[in-house]
């Protein structure tokens, strides 16, 4: 089975279903059912417990479609009401603010989908398979090439926009090619040239203005090249390795969002960070990690605003001691604009 266009039945979206729900935080929500698909969307949804960070308000109207048929049909409410629409991975690259996010979110983390085809050495997987199972998957099989994956908490899809890598190694390696849906709901595969890929960036990746928030692509499917028939003893203890490497290196005992910054190159952001004094500077409940300086944790009870206020202290901070720019790796979504009074 592979993710492929649906073939008829999307839904219309005139005649549709509505249900009232009160959410824990007694704002009243409602729950849009869209015909003749099994997509539902719902009103005021808290986006905390769908983001790494554990911060962050509500999307004003949210999807998580299980299907390329349901994805197609949010997007065809979102373009039919004008609405901008922002894609949810696993949410371990962003900050979400406070004040939450307008227009709809489409969550991917239900398109699930897995297929080691040992003909070909590839691996093809819907955008919302987890990252780190795949890795074990592939070393339980003996599949060599995803060991350095491991520790990335993302999904499938956000990998390939973000182009996600550690050890040396990256998504734009391996990838042969990207499922990708426009906004006009056609199909489209990509190669890796076409992505446009260089250090954590990729041309899938889309601004914040609502003309590029409109014209964003959706990863739906990717497929990887892998290399199997090795020892899955020794996959397996490669990919055990690069797990406790994180351990001991990284503050994955706290919410965070991996590496906040890029590193300006030839320096390591945290290393520039960690020269400049901040390790451990703290706003409201948020720090810069003791670990390793270019993580910012969530302490317990921090605001998307406290983090948001420290990414730019630590900026000021590295520009004024070593006139570098660091430019957030983080993606910021909903607005900001005098969150740090
Ligand atoms: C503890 C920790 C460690 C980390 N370590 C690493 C690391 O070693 N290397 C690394 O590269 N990253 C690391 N990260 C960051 C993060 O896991 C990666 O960037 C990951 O690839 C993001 O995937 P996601 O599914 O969570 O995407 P999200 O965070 O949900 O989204 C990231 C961006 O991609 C877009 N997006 C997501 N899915 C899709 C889709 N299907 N179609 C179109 N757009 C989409 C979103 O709109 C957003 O702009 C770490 C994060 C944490 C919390």
């Amino acid at each position: 089975m592979t993710i492929s266009q649906a073939a008829g039945n999307v839904c219309t979206v005139s005649a549709l279903n509505t249900k009232k729900q009160q959410t824990t935080n007694s704002v009243e929500s409602e729950v849009i059912y869209l015909p003749s698909t099994d997509c539902a969307i719902k009103s005021q949804a808290s986006l905390s417990a769908f983001t790494s960070y554990r911060v962050g308000g509500a999307a004003d109207l949210y999807a998580a479609p299980r299907n390329l048929e349901a994805l197609q049909a949010s997007l065809k409410y979102a373009k039919e009401r004008n609405l901008k629409v922002t894609i949810l991975g696993a949410g371990s690259n962003l900050l979400v603010s406070d004040r939450g996010i307008s227009g709809l979110v489409i969550a991917t983390r239900h398109l699930r989908f897995s297929n080691f085809d040992p003909e070909t050495g590839q691996l093809t997987v819907a955008a919302g398979e987890s990252i780190p199972s795949l890795a074990w998957a592939a070393a339980e099989l003996g599949w060599q090439g995803l060991e350095w994956a491991v520790g990335i908490p993302g999904t499938a899809g956000g990998a390939v926009v973000m182009n996600a890598g550690a050890h040396n190694s990256c998504i734009a390696d391996m990838l042969v090619s990207a499922q990708v849906l426009s906004p006009d709901g056609t199909l489209e595969t990509l190669t890796p040239e076409q992505l446009g890929y260089s250090y954590r960036t990729s041309l899938l990746q889309s601004g914040e203005s609502p003309s590029e928030r409109r014209c964003q692509r959706i990863v739906t499917q990717a497929t990887l090249q892998l290399a199997p028939g090795a020892d899955p003893a020794k996959v397996m203890a490669i990919t055990k390795e690069h797990k406790k490497h994180r351990l001991s290196t990284q503050p994955y005992n706290f919410p965070s969002c991996g590496s906040v910054f890029r590193n300006p190159k030839p320096y390591s952001a945290g290393w520039l960070i960690e020269q400049t004094g901040l390790k451990g500077y703290q706003i409201g409940g948020a720090q810069v990690a003791l670990l390793h300086a270019n993580f910012i944790v969530n302490r317990g009870g921090a605001k998307a605003s406290d983090i948001f206020c420290l990414i730019r202290h630590i900026q000021h901070q590295v520009q004024e001691r070593w006139s570098i720019n660091l430019e957030p790796e983080v993606k910021m979504l909903g607005e900001f604009q005098g969150a740090c009074g």
